[in-house]
């Protein structure tokens, strides 16, 4: 995701530090705190703009949400919606998602999103990738007993590299959709700001439910 440098968003995320933290290591175990209820922790990595996550919020009060997100200036748009809507079950975190191991404690998490993440198609970024078996391996321990992850984009390469690295891991798929806009998990889907792009101009949206 691009955009412009934001001379806002400094000031603006500086200013409300109890809906983004820019220090999330030191809520390590005590994310519930964060929140007005201990409810089960989703966590969506890489939230972009934040539209994905505010709308799960709104849709799932009973649920817990963080987001979160590497670039300020994107961070900062997400807070302006977090901020407009007023959650309670809404926390966003500035940071890398590679050190998630670093921000919760083992079984701290519920549920793990991953919506339009960069595919890194060249196979010597494989590594990056965020199915790698590396991330994988710290999901794995973030989570809960049989945690799940839920995975959505418009890159069939990263697709069929994530299908293929999480069945190698050992995950159990509980869903896998080819064309998401046109099967029975439409009803209940929220969209993402990537997807309304990309399925706008017809193309389209995979899906993959799965657990350890
Ligand atoms: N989930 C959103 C945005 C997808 S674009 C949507 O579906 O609309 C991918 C986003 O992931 C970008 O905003 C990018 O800055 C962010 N990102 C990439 N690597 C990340 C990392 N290591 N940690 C946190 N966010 C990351």
């Amino acid at each position: 995701m691009r955009v412009r440098n934001k001379p806002w968003a400094e000031p603006l995320i500086a200013a409300h530090p109890e809906v983004i933290s820019t220090n999330p290591i030191e809520f390590k175990g005590n994310w519930q705190a964060r929140f007005k209820k201990p409810q089960p922790i989703r966590i969506e990595i890489g939230m972009g703009k934040g539209h994905f996550i505010v709308e799960m919020a709104l849709k799932y009060p009973e649920i817990n949400f963080i987001g979160i997100e590497i670039q300020r200036s994107v961070a900062a748009i997400a807070l302006k919606k977090a901020l407009a809507n007023g959650l309670p079950n809404l926390q966003l975190v500035l940071a890398d998602g590679a050190d998630l191991n670093e921000y919760f404690e083992d079984g701290e998490i519920d549920r793990i999103y991953l919506n339009f993440s960069d595919p890194w198609p060249k196979t010597r970024h494989e590594k990056r990738r965020l199915t790698y078996k590396t991330f994988l391996q710290v999901y794995r321990t973030i989570l809960v007993e049989h945690g799940a992850i839920e995975l959505k984009t418009d890159n069939q390469g990263l697709f069929e590299y994530s299908l293929l690295s999480m069945n190698n891991f050992g995950l159990v798929f509980d869903g896998v959709y080819l064309d998401l806009h046109h099967s029975d998990e439409a009803l209940e889907n929220v969209e993402t700001e990537y997807e309304h792009k990309f399925s706008e101009k017809g193309q389209r949206i995979y899906k993959l439910k799965s657990h350890f």
